[in-house]
């Protein structure tokens, strides 16, 4: 294993965030640089003392930020970010082995992010009804008005985008006046902390956001029912979102699950266009990503040429050491991930699936994968595959794509690949997912745009900015007599 692009690393001891102050703990949990397994930072495993003082701080303060120093805030916070972009991309890739090239892209998508929470922080969004609109009617109107949640918003998120989930759930809180404590995932902690202080820097009030870490199943229950939280906004896999649902009760919910989106090829694809979208969609961010392409699903006549570019594409990707800036698929989050890969790929195989590139791991390095002719009961198909395989599943026509792509327990995007119209129409109308992009991967998306899935994938409340604005508010109607 080269480490050649690696410089030495500076262990970073990080302490809690509570409103801004920061709190060392004795006890720690420790953060592996994935590729080496070397340790590169500490978090504080906080106490439920800890959790619980955030939480006051937090209600007791009550916003009054304009709109424009929400604006100036979220604006200059991406100022900061794009002139340290080496640097945080630099921690996104020792904290979860995601290659340079994905952690570069990851952080101007948080720039992405901020842009558009400043702006809309700038839009009231606010509605006039006139109410002689019936026989009963009276000369009066109903006006609608935004207000920021009574109680606090706990947010908590999953490892694979380590700035990206935590920013679009911390910026549109901003940008709508609310009051976050915020838990990022024990395994990618670090770039949590790095924005919490670009925001402080940038303006924030400190008592708007604090950053806990620990042991979730410690601080996990305070943080689902302590009678301060309004709202919690969870990213993550299905088990704990459905945990989650069961516990946080009496609490808004906002649940974005996991997913397991196919590519769907029709016999007119543009099948080199097809192959490249699968490609990208299924080993970017090295798989791991809700809206990856986890399955694909070829029309029988095109299987065979799309099948072969899709291997040559695979091949000739160039995975390894993540601080390679050549490198373009790092290792996955931990060798347990790269194992599990490992096992139902093998799985796969014994069932009669044919292997015909990659499936070589080397601790969390797990090499993208095809698989052809694989069932679409096969455990690599039916359940989320978080990493960068490729099965391949052939249908008839396009009543047993439709009826295989809505046959396993999630719902979140999908990618369709043909230019007729009749198929369009029939699979925005028939997959039951929240996004259909006809010839583009799953994963598309404006940061801005609504973003969100159905079944297991999620409760169909969306994010995206503006999404997430409108669910981190309550609207008040008041009514004037004229
Ligand atoms: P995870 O569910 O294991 O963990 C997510 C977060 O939940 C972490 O911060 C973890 O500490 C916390 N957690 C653990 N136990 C908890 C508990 N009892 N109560 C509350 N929180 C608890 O997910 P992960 O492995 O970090 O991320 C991968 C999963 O996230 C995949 O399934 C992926 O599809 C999904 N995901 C979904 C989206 C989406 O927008 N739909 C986006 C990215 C990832």
């Amino acid at each position: 294993m080269s480490l050649t692009q690696v410089k030495p690393i500076d262990i970073r001891r990080e302490a809690l965030r509570i409103a801004g102050e920061r709190v060392h703990r004795d006890e720690v949990i420790e953060v592996t640089y994935p590729y080496t397994g070397e340790v590169i930072g500490t978090v504080p495993k906080a106490t439920l003392d800890d959790i619980r003082r955030a939480y006051r701080i937090a209600r007791d303060y009550k916003p009054t930020l304009t709109r424009y120093e929400r604006y100036q805030i979220l604006m200059r916070a991406g100022e900061i970010i794009a002139s340290r972009l080496d640097e945080i991309s630099r921690v996104i890739t020792l904290e979860s082995g995601l290659c340079r090239k994905d952690s570069l892209y990851e952080v101007g998508r948080a720039s992405d992010v901020l842009l558009f929470a400043a702006n809309q922080a700038l839009v009231d969004d606010g509605a006039v009804f006139s109410c002689d609109l019936t026989h009963h009617g009276k000369s009066r109107k109903v006006y609608t008005t935004k207000e920021p949640l009574l109680g606090v918003i706990t947010a908590i998120t999953p490892f694979n985008h380590p700035l990206n989930q935590v920013i679009h759930k911390v910026a549109p809180a901003i940008a709508t006046n609310n009051r976050v404590v915020l838990k990022p995932s024990e395994k990618t902690p670090l770039t949590a902390f790095v924005l919490a202080d670009i925001l402080y820097e940038a303006g924030l009030p400190p008592q708007m956001l604090s950053v806990v870490t620990g042991d979730p199943r410690e601080i996990a229950d305070e943080m689902l029912t302590h009678p301060d939280v309004d709202l919690v906004t969870f990213t993550g896999g299905v088990a704990i979102g459905k945990y989650i649902a069961a516990k946080a009760v009496y609490k808004r919910q906002i649940l974005e699950l996991g997913g397991n989106d196919p590519i769907i090829v029709m016999e007119d694809a543009d099948v080199e266009e097809a192959a490249t979208l699968a490609a990208s969609g299924s080993y970017k961010n090295s798989g791991q990503r809700c809206t990856a392409v986890k399955r694909m699903l070829v029309h029988e006549k095109v299987a065979d040429q799309f099948v072969e570019l899709l291997v040559r594409k695979t091949k000739a990707l160039n995975y390894g050491d993540p601080m390679d800036p050549h490198t373009d698929m790092g290792t996955v989050i931990d060798e347990e991930a790269a194992i599990h890969f490992e096992r139902v790929v093998n799985e796969a195989i014994a069932d009669g699936a044919k292997l015909l590139a990659g499936h070589v791991r080397s601790g969390a390095l797990y090499a993208p994968t095809v698989l052809d002719h694989v069932k679409p009961e096969m455990t690599v198909a039916l359940q989320e595959t978080f990493g960068p395989v490729s099965p391949v599943i052939r249908f008839k026509d396009i009543d047993e794509a439709i009826r295989i792509s809505n046959g396993t327990a999630y719902g979140l995007s999908s990618s369709v690949c043909t230019n007729r119209l009749d198929y369009i129409t029939r699979f925005v109308r028939e997959l039951n997912v929240g996004s259909v992009n006809v010839r583009e991967v799953p994963g598309y998306r404006l940061e801005l745009t609504p973003f969100g899935g159905i079944k297991d994938s999620g409760l169909g409340y969306k994010e995206g900015v503006l999404e997430a604005m409108k669910s981190f508010c309550n609207t008040k109607t008041y009514s004037l007599p004229w």
